[in-house]
């Protein structure tokens, strides 16, 4: 393949910023290779510097649940820039979109809009602490919960792909009040309370997708309901990727189970800058101006990204959407199961809804241990196999791939097909 614009663009690219990227995986470091540089996005595809054509798994890992460039988010943002990009005073939209997402969300009675995933997490965890007046952050290796010192112990995603799981620069006072537990492990979660008075919270993705994907094995979430209850902890749902993604309610309600605090991220900002936190209000009226717990932002709460959101909520709300997205999600894997059985591939697919990963091992994926098991030099060999032909996948083993509503039943048929002669690649 050729990519000599995106070669070209990497090189000045990487001049200027760190590394030639503003977000670690989309350097293509674990997989090799160029990374692409993107032209343009339409429906399930998108196109390079060079004019490739790409059926797209990645989605800007996550909000794009309709596809690239989706008109009625597009027409939104027009209507909305023409009446002015940002204020920094009140609109309406924060309203209306914070009225879709208490009415999606039993467990929300209130939400605070902030700029992105990292800052809902960090946010919420702040205000997890000053409401227990605790200290202590109980997390799951494998989990991602943004780039905020205290979750950058045993992340998931860029820092896992790096093998860097701890970053230079966070301090050890701070990630000493972080413990971590093993995923799906009921017993290290109780462990964790046994051992530690002050736990403020448990925070964890009632879906976990920045390992790869996987789902909560029965019992786990039900647990950590329990035991954060039972010590006067809070339960944080992490749901940045699974909000609207894996149910209109979240994994909250596909589960079941109800958090005191949520944080919300990609799909709710249409492919915009967004993210949330809410949850119980008792908790949510700690927050400054209605109590003392800081928390602020220039740019909160922006038109345009309300305007997206709003309309792709819209859009999610009361139609046969998730319905659709779980026939594509079992189509693909029902057509890759398959293909691996008749080629004998030590791999299996690991989906929940429309989020879905392809684990280079034979094992099934529970926790980080089991996810770091797969044969990263056979998922990137199957990578390259796959760009070759058209599809674009995540750029690492460990990050969640996603379906849109834009990929048609052709476009799943194409993919299996890919799939066949790029696991023959994978293998050799
Ligand atoms: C993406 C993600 C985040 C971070 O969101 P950003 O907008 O990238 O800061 C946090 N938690 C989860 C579960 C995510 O998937």
């Amino acid at each position: 393949m050729n990519v000599k614009r995106s070669q070209a663009l990497y090189e000045a690219a990487s001049r200027v910023i760190p590394g030639g990227v503003n977000s670690p995986v989309r350097a293509f470091r674990s997989v090799g290779g160029t990374p692409l540089f993107i032209a343009r996005g339409e429906g399930s595809r998108i196109f390079d510097a060079d004019g490739h054509e790409f059926i797209d798994y990645v989605g800007s890992w996550g909000p794009l649940i309709f596809g690239h460039a989706f008109p009625p988010v597009v027409a939104a943002i027009e209507r909305a820039a023409r009446m002015g990009t940002s204020f920094g005073a009140s609109t309406a939209l924060e309203i209306e979109l914070a009225e879709l997402i208490v009415e999606a969300m039993p467990s929300v009675e209130q939400v605070r809009f902030v700029n992105s995933g990292t800052e809902a997490c960090m946010s919420a965890l702040r205000l997890a602490r000053a409401f227990t007046r605790r200290d202590k952050i109980v997390k799951c290796s494998g989990c991602y919960h943004g780039h905020a010192d205290s979750m950058l112990v045993s992340a998931g995603s860029g820092a896992l792909t790096l093998g860097v799981p701890d970053s230079p620069g966070v301090p050890a006072a701070v990630a000493a009040d972080t413990i971590v537990v093993p995923y799906n492990h009921p017993i290290a979660l109780e462990k964790a309370f046994d051992d530690a008075e002050d736990i403020a919270a448990v925070i964890v993705e009632p879906v976990a997708g920045n390992m790869g994907v996987v789902a909560p094995l029965p019992g786990f979430l039900g647990a950590a309901r329990d035991l954060t209850t039972r010590h006067g902890a809070l339960l944080i749902f992490d749901e940045v990727m699974t909000g609207f993604r894996v149910g209109y309610g979240g994994a909250q309600a596909r589960y079941d189970i109800q958090p005191d605090l949520t944080c919300l991220g990609k799909i709710i900002g249409g492919g915009l800058p967004v993210g949330a936190f809410g949850g119980r209000a008792d908790i949510m009226q700690h927050l400054a101006p209605a109590g003392d717990v800081y928390q602020a932002g220039t740019l909160s709460g922006n038109p345009l990204a309300m305007s997206a959101g709003i309309a792709q909520l819209r859009a999610l709300k009361g139609s046969d959407v998730y319905d659709r997205l779980e026939s594509s999600g079992v189509a693909l894997e029902a057509g890759l199961t398959r293909t691996l059985s008749e080629r004998g591939v030590a791999a299996r697919i690991a989906r929940v809804g429309s989020m879905w990963t392809l684990f280079f091992t034979r094992d099934p994926v529970v926790d980080l241990d089991s996810a770091k098991l797969s044969d990263t030099a056979a998922y990137a060999r199957f990578f390259h196999a796959m760009l070759e032909r058209g599809i674009y996948l995540p750029p690492s083993q460990f990050e969640a791939a996603f379906i849109s509503l834009a990929h048609s039943k052709a476009d799943i048929e194409q993919t299996v097909a890919a799939a066949r002669e790029s696991l023959d690649a994978a293998a050799a």
